[in-house]
């Protein structure tokens, strides 16, 4: 592009047809929706309006900004930081480096999640989302049940900003409390312990071994600290089914997002802990994604 663009006339369309080539020999899934949605963001157009355009003549800056998204990408940044923002359970969430990018596998910890609060009946729930990230499931529970009241934790400052402005842009941030805490330090106390219905989250549960072997595209941009605990994976499903007991309401809910194969050894940390009536969700791929239980 950087010689060519010199001597030619690049239109939306011909800078797509090119870029669809350029990422298909980069190994970039989707190359045409990835070129279509960086077009789109560099000339803040709607990725349809680009199909009303197709001979618009681009411009040196206009091909500057697609260039910069562009590069970015053939390094295998993730589109979704590239875009600077990622869709879950039908809305928008801004995501920076420092938050995981909400995946669609967490969707159904927000229907298993709202599956129990209409079965059992439970009014303006208090919620306690424990590693919020972007705030993908705090805010989405605020939005989809009524009157719910979050707590929402996480252990990095940059991660609460931008859980925090996502909030304010889904209108539900005077109904979630942002704060910072590390729930695997003993002498950091949950806020308000004893008073929840629920305590969501979606830990990092990959096994530091599992990760090692992960896509460059997630490894090398996405944070660490948010798909790992650099040992078994267990870490957090230990830690929050033993803090369930004293920090959930009497019949509270403890619903979390588990990893390929750790049903059975989590289900037995939810037993020891004393949860009854323990569920389980499967995910588009048939896998045991999401399990509850209550106390
Ligand atoms: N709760 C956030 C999400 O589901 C972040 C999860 C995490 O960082 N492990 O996307």
């Amino acid at each position: 592009m950087a010689t060519a663009d010199t001597e030619k006339q690049w239109t939306i369309l011909s800078l797509i047809r090119w870029s669809e080539e350029y990422l298909t020999e980069k190994g970039i899934d989707s190359p045409r929706l990835n070129a279509e949605l960086m077009l789109a963001s560099a000339l803040g157009y709607k990725r349809i309006d680009l199909y009303t355009r197709f001979d618009k003549p681009l411009v040196r800056e206009e091909l500057d900004r697609y260039k910069a998204l562009f590069v970015r990408r053939i390094k295998k940044e993730p589109l979704q930081y590239i875009l600077g923002h990622a869709d879950f359970y039908g809305r928008r969430f801004s995501v920076c480096p420092d938050v995981l990018i909400p995946r669609p596998e967490t969707e159904h910890l927000i229907e298993a999640t709202i599956e129990i609060v209409k079965e059992n009946d439970i009014q303006s729930p208090g919620i306690l989302d424990i590693g919020t990230g972007s705030g993908c499931i705090a805010i989405t529970l605020a939005a989809e049940i009524e009157g719910a009241v979050i707590t929402a934790l996480d252990v990095s400052d940059r991660a609460l900003k931008c859980a925090d402005e996502n909030a304010a842009r889904h209108a539900v941030g005077d109904r979630i409390n942002f704060k910072k805490i590390n729930i695997l330090d003993p002498y950091n106390a949950i806020p308000d312990s004893g008073s929840y219905d629920f305590i969501v989250s979606n830990p990092p549960y990959i096994p530091l071994r599992e990760w090692e072997k992960l896509p460059d595209e997630i490894k090398a941009h996405e944070p660490k600290y948010a798909l790992t605990d650099e040992r078994d994976g267990l870490s957090f499903l230990r830690r929050l089914t033993e803090l369930a007991p004293a920090t959930l309401k009497p019949g509270g809910w403890l619903i979390c997002e588990i990893g390929y194969g750790q049903f059975d050894e989590v289900r037995e940390l939810f037993d020891t802990s004393g949860a009854r009536d323990i569920k389980h969700w499967y995910d588009l791929a048939g896998i045991k994604r999401t399990i509850g239980g209550h106390w």
